[in-house]
């Protein structure tokens, strides 16, 4: 499993993207820059998108992408949980703002949605899906993604304090999870349903206890301002774990 991270960030500049990656040349998770970091051709090798959640930064180029799959004609397939759908339906695919992709062209729309329920084990292109539900400030999951020769990563998404609920669902040998701010923003972290350095030591501490082993981990969604107290945050948690945590970056390839 080849695994690009095409933004990993939870802001736009010329040089930074927001969250998405790409697993296989084939299969997105998230799309803040799906359509920005891929060349028309690389766009059509597209099968799947899964969407962790509603929030802009994460769907950002569903428009631009479902455009470019019109123009040819061709279908894309899109899969989250219900507040995804509706979100497109009436805020940014609506007929107002951009075309009714999810219901055009009539039999045949460019976009093929499907809902997707947390913990009901999916078959999608290939892959073994499994979506879990994270802890956000909208609802949101993370998918755990299997291929056909036995390789697991896991992306959680948009996600505050408590995975425990979810590591018993799960096996990754690929932990890709998000640090949006330091230690310092431990509060705003709690309050909107985002993990610091220390937040996700104790969550990936409790990952060990009940899995008995700790996955490579990177990290996504960090706020460019802040990467740099982010990193030596990281730094010290990889040591204290004795364990690779590493931050992503726009470019980044991890195979499995
Ligand atoms: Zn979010
Ligand atoms: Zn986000």
């Amino acid at each position: 499993m080849n695994i690009h991270i095409l933004g990993a960030h939870n802001c736009e500049s010329q040089n930074l993207k927001l969250v998405s990656l790409l697993i296989d040349d084939t299969i997105a998770i998230d799309a803040g820059s799906l359509a920005s970091s891929l060349s028309l051709s690389a766009q059509r090798k597209l099968k799947a998108i899964l969407l962790t959640h509603q929030h802009y930064d994460h769907i950002r180029d569903v428009p631009a992408i479902a455009m470019n799959f019109a123009l040819d004609g061709a279908t894309i397939n899109i899969y989250s949980i219900p507040p995804v759908y509706d979100n497109l339906t009436t805020h940014l695919l609506n007929g107002e703002l951009y075309p009714k992709f999810l219901e055009r062209p009539e039999g045949k729309p460019t976009v093929r949605f499907t809902l997707i329920e947390p913990y009901r084990a999916e078959r999608i292109e290939g892959y073994d899906i499994l979506a879990i539900s994270v802890n956000h400030t909208d609802p949101t999951v993370g998918y755990q993604i299997t291929s056909h020769d036995g390789k697991i990563a896991l992306y959680t998404g948009d996600t505050g304090p408590g995975l425990a609920d979810c590591w018993g669902y799960v096996s990754p040998q690929l932990l890709i999870t998000e640090v949006t701010a330091p230690d310092s923003y431990e509060e705003f972290a709690r309050r909107n349903g985002h993990l610091t350095p220390s937040l996700l030591k104790e969550e990936l501490t409790v990952f060990r206890e009940l899995k008995g082993y700790l996955p490579p981990v990177v990290v996504v969604h960090m706020n460019p301002r802040l990467e740099k107290e982010i990193e030596a945050g990281i730094a010290a948690v990889a040591k204290a774990l004795n364990n690779s945590i590493k931050l992503g970056y726009e470019g980044m390839k991890l195979d499995l």
